[in-house]
């Protein structure tokens, strides 16, 4: 299986700590489930500094489905997806595209959801990689059916 989401310059030590996937197998790096420490906005994606304008959680990227937990924020930041309800991923323009910003649409239970996000690290190779994936997944997901 090709596999031409994962640019060769990105490193894994960019990709936040998640020191309990390493060691294991990475000749099977494209099946793992990979971690990624996000901000999630609040607003249009703003990222305002304002502490209640954001929150930061894990996001979860499995073969079979993806999840965000935002830190003791609620319900309205916590969502799990099959890879068949994610519709599109991609780079914002404007607000955010400093710091890595990046939109994710899913139907969650046929519920329409834009979320914005920005890796924590504001890191923008670490916010192409996350979106590549993303993709790389929605569309595999779309074959499939
Ligand atoms: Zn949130």
């Amino acid at each position: 299986m090709a596999t031409p989401l994962a640019p060769a310059v990105v490193k894994e030590s960019t990709a936040a700590a998640t020191p309990e996937e390493s060691g294991s197998s990475e000749a099977h790096e494209a099946a793992a489930v990979r971690r990624f420490t996000l901000i999630h906005d609040h607003s249009r994606g703003n990222f305002e500094k304002d502490p209640k304008a954001s929150c930061v959680g894990e996001l979860t990227v499995s073969p079979t489905e993806i999840k965000f937990d935002g830190a003791g924020a609620g319900e309205g930041h916590h969502f799990e997806a099959s890879w068949a309800e994610v519709l599109d991923a991609g780079s914002n323009k404007f607000f955010g595209s400093g710091i890595g910003g990046f939109h994710l649409t899913i139907t969650e239970n046929g519920k329409y959801q834009n979320l914005n996000f920005a890796p924590k690290s504001k890191d923008k190779a670490e916010a192409k990689l996350i979106i590549d994936l993303l993709n790389a997944n929605a569309r595999k997901a779309d074959r499939g059916k």
